[in-house]
């Protein structure tokens, strides 16, 4: 069973029905989806809710066509970006969906995610990487063919896995070089050719942090639509080694006291924080 987390399809299935890209314009009354960078656009000063026709400021000016990616509450719900530098309408605000905005709840953060992740893939599918020919869609999915050569595109979602390393009541946490001062989180990286998800466990943690891992189990998984990841979380037990940072991606690598760990990842809605708050505690 996945885990209830944000950005995965079962956060939003008693609202949301997903359904494939309309074949012909869709005029139907419905709700929107209007993205800015990874911030939402709701109305200011109200209980957050998804903007509908009759509340779409007519001076918000999509990048591209707009999209229906499915149905809300039964009525189509489309999805637009407008530009990061356009001034928002008076009344409205864009609100982060990555981080745990208290002002944006869950679902429309899954939701706005949703709409993020489909509108890169139609922003990075309209050519051909083989020849460069025009890619026209296929029928009922969001795939593409190419014209000109027959090849055929869909979506590219990308494999991750993220572990929690555990040596009896001690937790493995890094600091990646990217992130503020101060932060740590768990091991991560993305899937190389020719490695299973449990291959690619032992080479990132012995990359980040130096060390061999093992008794590598799965626990859970997360759509994290920044662009377009897959999040494989596992947890690993310590096997060997001195822990040292690769000193490049990863600047600090420590073993924590289950009960007096550092300031943690930022995002709430994240997998990394989830394993860490469920399996971060020995069973006594
Ligand atoms: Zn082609």
């Amino acid at each position: 069973m996945s885990p209830l987390l944000p950005f995965n399809a079962t956060m939003v299935c008693d609202l949301f029905t997903p359904l494939p890209p309309e074949q012909e314009p869709d005029d139907t009354p419905g709700f929107w989806v209007v993205l800015q960078g990874a911030a939402l656009l709701v109305r200011a000063g109200v209980e957050q809710a998804l903007l509908t026709d009759e509340t779409l400021p007519e001076d918000i000016i999509p990048e591209a066509e707009p999209l229906r990616i499915g149905l809300w509450q039964g009525q189509s719900l489309r999805a637009m970006r407008i530009a990061r530098d356009v001034p928002l309408p008076a009344g409205y605000e864009a609100l982060p969906f990555q981080v745990a905005d208290i002002r944006l709840g869950n679902t429309l953060a899954t939701i706005a995610g949703r709409a993020a992740q489909v509108l890169h893939w139609e922003r990075r599918s309209r050519f051909c990487s083989h020849c460069g020919g025009v890619l026209t869609r296929i029928p009922d999915g969001w795939g593409k063919r190419c014209p000109s050569c027959g090849d055929e595109h869909y979506p590219h979602i990308h494999p991750c896995i993220i572990v929690l390393v555990k040596r009896g009541a001690e937790l493995l946490l890094i600091r990646n070089a990217a992130w503020n001062t101060g932060r740590f989180s768990l091991v991560a990286g993305f899937l190389d050719f020719g490695e299973s998800l449990e291959e690619c466990v032992q080479r990132e943690v012995r990359e980040e942090a130096g060390i061999e891992v093992t008794n590598i189990r799965y626990v859970g998984s997360q759509c994290w639509p920044f662009p377009s990841q897959q999040m494989v979380g596992f947890l690993a037990d310590y096997a060997g080694g001195e822990v040292k940072p690769d000193g490049v991606e990863v600047v600090e690598a420590y073993w924590f006291q289950e009960d007096a760990l550092p300031m943690l990842p930022g995002s709430k809605r994240s997998i990394s924080r989830w394993i860490i708050e469920t399996y971060g505690k020995s069973v006594s």
